[in-house]
């Protein structure tokens, strides 16, 4: 993929960056480990100071990031603010809590003093996504920062200008030079940084061909990685929910950023005694939403980040279809294209839609929908609902809603996933672990498990 800002709105390219050469690699890879030597001697109250300045800027310019986010990949304006909102907080978090969540912990043994002491990794290379460019990005930094690591950065190719901002922080806030850097380059050059000897540990948030390919090369060279993969999250509604809420939840989490969310509730198993109900408030809230500019304040769903995500989905709702699924809302993007403005007809716009009975057979089985589509299946029971949840090869988070305690204890113990929400929205906090099984991936971001990731656990053992 070139490296450029297209906005997907509207298919206007408005910048274009070479990839660094190998001399350029070189350059940025020998000063991350020279910075770094100095940088893992600093105090926790140091890192802490730089990384709430950082940010102190992100909420200073969050309408101006926020812009930049929404022009690059074109999720709403308001949601692309928040989404730098939530950066700064993870940045505090980790600022705040990090000497605690470091500190050496005794353990009593044959000893006559033993303890387990964190120390830096060294440098950490951050593979990132477009589809939460800030967020992804800083939630990869703040733990990686904070225990004393350096950071590259090899952001998605379509959001460039976001990367060079990210970087443009940590520098205003003070952070040494080449202590966190972003490497303009293709998926190509990926493998080659990894097994250089510069670089100890790799952190990717993507898709599983690009995770597969990234843990292999840090096999080769014997390093960490931590793998953020996609997901098929289930939604699992029990006749006993808050249905209202339950339908209003659903909408939100199928939605978020236009649909292109790992966490994404994307297949809804919903008991049969109140499918009907649930589809038809689902279907309601679909249709009431305004596709459109996402620079505009009213706009609910804007464009898909590419016009290779567009495709797919189509792609997709299209198999589902030919084999005898349902488009109960949506499912025909050349009819919404029609409606739109002119300006806004080269755009990756895709309706909001909503696919019901659903044979066996068809990609709603086992691939990940990243785009507005909600597939909903009925089931007879909550045994069958947990079935069906669990028969995906991902494992990312779950949704559940039940008011019985005894079924909540259940769909906590027998879903598989990195996390279950129960009557909530699967999202994503930095004071809890996040992360996924099976083919979701594997390692924790966020919260004390994700800050211990990049750090050598060094067992002290003293006579
Ligand atoms: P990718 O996984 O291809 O991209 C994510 C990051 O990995 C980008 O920085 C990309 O760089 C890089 N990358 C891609 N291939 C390799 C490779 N072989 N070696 C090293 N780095 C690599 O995501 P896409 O944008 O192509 O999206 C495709 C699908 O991925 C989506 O439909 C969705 O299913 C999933 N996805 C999941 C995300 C999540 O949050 N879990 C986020 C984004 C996508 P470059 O941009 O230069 O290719």
């Amino acid at each position: 993929m070139p490296i450029a800002s297209i906005n997907p709105a509207t298919g206007e390219k408005f910048a274009a960056y070479p990839p660094l050469s190998a001399a350029e690699i070189e350059q940025a890879l020998a000063q991350a480990a020279q910075a770094g030597a100095e940088y893992r001697q600093t105090e926790f109250a140091q890192r802490s100071q730089w990384l709430h300045r950082a940010a102190d800027i992100l909420d200073g310019k969050k309408q101006q990031y926020g812009r930049l986010m929404t022009l690059e990949m074109g999720k709403p304006l308001k949601a692309a603010i928040a989404e730098v909102e939530k950066s700064a907080w993870v940045c505090r978090y980790y600022a705040d809590q990090a000497a605690d969540l470091l500190q050496d912990e005794i353990v009593e043994t044959d000893a006559g003093r033993s303890y387990i002491h964190y120390q830096p990794l060294g440098t950490i290379l951050t593979v990132m996504p477009w589809n939460f460019p800030f967020w992804q990005a800083f939630r990869a930094a703040a733990p990686a920062l904070m225990a004393g690591n350096g950071v590259l950065l090899k952001h998605a190719s379509n959001v460039p200008q976001s990367a060079l901002a990210i970087a443009d922080i940590f520098q205003q806030a003070g952070f040494p030079a080449g202590i966190f850097q972003t490497l303009l380059i293709s998926a190509g050059q990926v493998a080659e940084i990894i097994t250089d000897e510069r670089v100890q540990a790799v952190s990717l948030t993507g898709s599983g061909p690009a995770g597969a390919s990234v843990a292999a090369a840090a096999a080769q060279s014997i390093k960490k990685s931590v793998l953020e993969l996609g997901g098929s999250d289930p939604f699992v509604v029990m006749p006993s929910a808050d249905l209202d809420s339950a339908i209003a939840t659903a909408a939100t989490a199928r939605l978020i950023n236009n649909g292109q969310s790992c966490i994404a509730a994307k297949r809804f198993i919903v008991a049969e005694e109140i499918a009907d109900a649930f589809e038809w408030g689902l279907a309601e809230r679909f249709r009431a939403l305004k596709v459109g500019d996402p620079l505009e304040p009213e706009t609910d769903i804007g464009p898909l980040a590419t016009p290779a995500i567009l495709h797919e989905l189509d792609q997709q709702v299209r198999s589902c279809l030919s084999q005898g699924a349902t488009a109960l809302v949506g499912g025909n993007p050349d009819a919404l294209q029609a409606q739109l403005p002119e300006r806004l007809q080269p755009g990756n716009f895709y309706p909001p839609t909503i696919l019901t009975q659903i044979p066996s057979g068809t990609p709603a089985d086992q691939e990940e929908f990243f785009g507005p589509v909600a597939l909903v299946f009925r089931v007879p029971d909550l045994e069958s609902a947990i079935a069906l949840a669990n028969a995906t090869s991902f494992g990312l988070g779950a949704s559940a809603w039940s008011q019985v305690p005894q079924e909540q204890q259940r769909l906590i113990e027998a879903l598989e996933a990195g996390a279950v929400f129960i009557n909530g929205l699967v999202k994503s906090d930095p004071r809890l672990p996040f992360g996924g099984i099976k083919e979701s991936g594997y390692g924790r971001e966020l919260g004390r498990h994700g800050i211990l990731e990049f750090v050598n656990t060094k067992t002290v053992w003293v006579k």
